[in-house]
């Protein structure tokens, strides 16, 4: 009895990964698909909260759902796309269906996983990890030697939405493009979207279709970009029978180039882009139309993200007067809409908050090394991607000004490349530290802001780590430098710190 005692309370022994990659979104597999493809022997998982891959375009499901980006760029290097480059969230996650079942990934992945706490410990040299099965409530814990944070930037199960006076006076729906009620009906009524960033430009051309009338309420204008959906490149190699794997790779890398030029021109010639977008709205507009009050931006172009409208569906909806533009401030909520500080008051049956995300570090998960939370914003970027005092870590944040998903998978080569070389020399930590010239460094928020502001960055800086004034310390988004440079990183280099130790000591212990 006391033996059988003594055994029920031997916890079982916990699983053990070499890698454990937070996040099954377009980030996380890619690690996955790198990490096979390049660290033959690595064990790895991958937990994620949702019940299916697909991160952002799987949790995303306003009406209109698409990217911005080309998905040449944002699909992944390895797998040629071969539809139209503006794609719909269906289309994204049946492309990363068949990368999965193409690569056997699903067999690495764990779904209802959400991850809450990771604890580092020094003697074990590994991460212990703390998540709730959401199916059934249970605890896990799985250690692993190396953590891959793929979790995205946001929050996904709550958008941000201000608190505005008046919200519960309001009879008709209020609804968050990323947490979209599933049965909304907009046909034939009045729907106002606050907001006008991407996320407005996909829901108002959209909901304008069916709805009495969309009017897009926004406090401050911003710079669009539009076109036909097709790439002239891609058309023209498919047209000579080019085998697509070439069409993807050339059609990407015209597409860095001309990003790389674009980005350049607006910090070099910042007007001349301006006057360029804003005369493609007056274009498609007409002269009566108030362009210099609904889409002037007071900031330069890039500043914040430009979205790209295919086929200028947005522009098209409002010149046929199914949708407009309200450019005020609102003052509070009414029962039947909105109040604006102008005294104007919009009618709706629905508001739609596209008013952007509540960011997150790592994915609201407590992290601590031996026991000791681990303050994020006390920790220095190593290039975006590692931070000083953090060991065995490495974080996706990719391009706001390109696709996501190139850097991605700069960030994966390179930490293969670093998996690799510490299995080679019998190393079991690494670590990025601030070297001796480093010593004097000013240390700043995460982001630039005369660089890059968007709101809500601007509302997480005191929970993001901290950057440096030189390359090596900071997220510069330029990946035009990165792709030349990160494979190119010593890894011997001073700012790596690793301790020894091969696997088999752990085993032994
Ligand atoms: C509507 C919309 C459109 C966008 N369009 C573009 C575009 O066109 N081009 C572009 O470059 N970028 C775009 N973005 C930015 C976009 O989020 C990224 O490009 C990209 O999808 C991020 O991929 P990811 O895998 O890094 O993160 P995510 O897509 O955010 O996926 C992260 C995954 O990690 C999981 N996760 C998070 N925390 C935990 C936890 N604690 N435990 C377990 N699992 C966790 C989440 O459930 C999620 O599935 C868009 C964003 C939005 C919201």
């Amino acid at each position: 009895m006391a033996e059988q005692a003594a055994q029920a309370e031997i916890a079982p022994a916990m699983e053990h990964f070499d890698v454990l990659i937070v996040g099954a979104g377009i980030s996380g597999v890619a690690g996955a698909y790198h990490l096979r493809e390049k660290c033959l022997d690595t064990s790895f998982v991958i937990l994620e909260s949702e019940e299916s891959f697909g991160g952002t375009w799987w949790t995303h499901r306003s009406p209109g759902i698409r990217s911005d980006s080309d998905l040449h760029t944002f699909g992944y290097g390895f797998k040629p796309w071969v539809g139209p480059p503006i794609a719909t969230a269906e289309e994204i996650l049946s492309y990363m269906g068949e990368v999965i079942e193409e690569n056997d990934l699903a067999q690495h992945i764990r779904y209802r996983h959400k991850i809450l706490k990771a604890d580092w410990s020094e003697k074990d040299s590994r991460w212990t990890v703390e998540a709730v099965r959401l199916d059934t409530d249970e605890t896990v814990r799985i250690s692993a030697d190396f953590l891959w944070m793929c979790q995205g930037y946001y929050r996904h199960n709550e958008g941000y939405t201000p608190d505005w006076d008046g919200m519960t006076d309001f009879k008709g729906r209020i609804a968050h493009p990323e947490n979209w009620p599933d049965d909304i009906d907009y046909a034939g009524k009045k729907v106002v979207v606050i907001g006008s960033g991407a996320t407005a430009a996909t829901v108002v051309p959209a909901m304008a279709q069916t709805a009495a009338h969309v009017t897009m309420l926004q406090r401050t204008p911003t710079f669009f970009r539009t076109g036909r959906n097709a790439i002239e490149i891609a058309e023209q190699l498919r047209s000579l029978r080019i085998d697509e794997s070439w069409v993807h790779e050339i059609t990407r890398r015209q597409i860095m180039s001309d990003q790389s030029a674009f980005t350049q021109r607006c910090m070099t010639d910042s007007q001349a882009v301006a006057d360029e977008l804003i005369g493609n709205i007056r274009n498609l507009l007409g002269s009566d139309f108030d362009v210099d009050t609904h889409f002037t931006p007071p900031y330069r172009p890039w500043r914040q993200r430009i979205a790209f409208v295919p086929d200028a569906d947005m522009f098209k909806a409002i010149a046929a007067g199914k949708a407009s533009v309200v450019t005020d401030h609102i003052d509070r909520f009414t029962e039947t809409g909105i109040k604006l500080q102008s005294g104007e008051e919009l009618e709706a049956d629905i508001i739609v908050t596209a008013t952007g995300f509540n960011m997150n570090v790592m994915g609201d998960i407590a992290f601590a090394i031996d026991g000791k939370p681990l303050d994020w914003h006390d920790t220095v970027t190593y290039r975006g991607m590692m931070f000083t005092s953090v060991p065995n870590l490495a974080w996706v944040f990719g391009y706001f000004r390109g696709s996501w998903t190139v850097r991605s998978e700069l960030i994966a080569e390179f930490v293969c490349r670093l998996l690799n070389h510490m299995r080679e020399t019998g190393a079991k930590t690494v670590q990025p530290a601030l070297r001796a010239e480093d010593a004097d460094m000013k240390l700043f928020d995460w982001m630039d802001e005369e660089d890059f502001n968007p709101n809500y960055l601007k509302r997480a800086v005191s929970i993001l780590p901290r950057r440096g004034d030189k390359r090596e310390w900071r997220h510069t988004q330029d990946h035009w430098n990165e792709k030349k440079e990160f494979p190119a990183i010593d890894l011997d280099g001073e700012e790596f710190v690793y301790r020894s130790g091969t696997r088999s000591d752990l085993a032994a212990e």
